[in-house]
C-alpha cells in the first residue's frame, strides 16, 4: 500500500488509509479542521454520489462516509428493505450520504423526504442534492420533537419543532411512508411514542429502522421502551448490528 510522509507531524502513513483525497496533512493531524470546498467522489455498494462537506469539522465520521466505510451493515439493511418506487421519510439526514443512498433506491418512481433539524447539517444537504441533481428527495429543515419549543443543539433558529404525526400530516397528502428511517440521536423515542399515540402507526404500519444508542448527548435512550410500544402495536423488532428493524405482522 502506497504511503506518504504528512506534512504537519512528518509521520509516513499509509495513503488511503490516513489521508483525505487530496490533503497533505493526516487525519490525525486534520482532525478539527473546517473540511475544504472539495467536491469528494463516494463509492458504497453499487452507489457513486459526490459530496461536499466545506465548513464542518473534519472528524473520523467524515472521513469514513468519502470513503464509503460509514455504516455498512445500515446501507444493506437498507439495500434489502426499500425498493424502486418505495416511499421513505428520513429522520436525521445530516449530510445526505444516506439520503443519495435511498434516492438510488427509490428511482425515478419513489420519492424521498429527508428531514433535517440542523441548519449547517441542512445547508449541506441541500447542496449535496443539488450536486448530484437528485429530483425524487424532498429537503425539510424540521426537528422532530412533541415540544414546539424544544432546545436542542440539533435544532437551528429556522427549524420548527413539530411532532412526527404532525409533520406527516402535512408532508404525505396521498400516501403514507413505507419506511421511516431514524438517526436522530436518542430522539426515537418521542419520534415512535407519538406515532404510537396518535393512531398513525397502527393505521399506516411503515417499516421502522432506527440505531441501537449506547450513551446519546440528547433525548432519552429507553430502546427497551419503544420495543414495548412498537409490541402493542403489532410490530416485531429484529436486530441487525446497531439497527433495530421493526416490520409490523
Ligand atoms: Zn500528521
Amino acid at each position: 500500500m502506497k504511503r506518504r510522509k504528512c506534512s504537519r507531524c512528518g509521520v509516513n502513513k499509509s495513503l488511503l488509509r490516513e489521508f483525505l483525497p487530496g490533503a497533505t496533512e493526516c487525519m490525525h493531524c486534520r482532525v478539527g479542521k473546517p473540511m475544504p470546498p472539495t467536491v469528494y467522489d463516494v463509492q458504497i455498494n453499487d452507489h457513486s454520489f459526490k459530496m461536499v462537506f466545506e465548513g464542518e469539522p473534519t472528524t473520523w465520521e467524515v472521513f469514513q462516509r468519502i470513503y464509503g466505510e460509514r455504516e455498512l451493515v445500515t446501507s444493506a439493511v437498507l439495500e434489502a428493505l426499500v425498493w424502486p418506487g418505495a416511499q421513505v421519510l428520513e429522520l436525521g439526514a445530516c449530510f445526505g450520504y444516506f439520503t443519495l443512498q435511498f434516492a438510488d433506491l427509490v428511482g425515478g418512481t419513489g420519492k424521498v423526504v429527508a428531514v433535517e433539524g440542523k441548519d449547517s447539517y441542512f445547508h449541506l444537504l441541500c447542496r449535496n442534492l443539488e450536486g448530484n441533481q437528485v429530483v425524487n428527495v424532498l429537503p425539510k429543515n424540521t426537528f422532530i420533537h412533541t415540544v414546539p419549543n424544544w432546545k436542542s443543539k440539533y435544532r437551528g433558529k429556522h427549524a420548527p419543532a413539530m411532532p412526527l404525526t404532525q409533520f406527516i400530516n402535512r408532508i404525505y397528502l396521498n400516501r403514507s411512508p413505507d419506511l421511516i428511517f431514524m438517526d436522530i440521536e436518542g430522539y426515537e423515542h418521542d419520534a415512535i411514542a407519538d406515532l404510537c399515540k396518535s393512531g398513525w402507526l397502527k393505521a399506516a404500519r411503515p417499516t421502522l429502522v432506527w440505531e441501537i444508542h449506547g450513551p446519546v448527548d440528547e433525548g432519552d435512550p429507553d430502546n427497551g421502551e419503544i420495543i414495548t410500544y412498537l409490541d402493542g402495536q403489532g410490530y416485531q423488532v429484529h436486530r441487525a448490528g446497531d439497527l433495530n428493524i421493526g416490520i409490523h405482522g
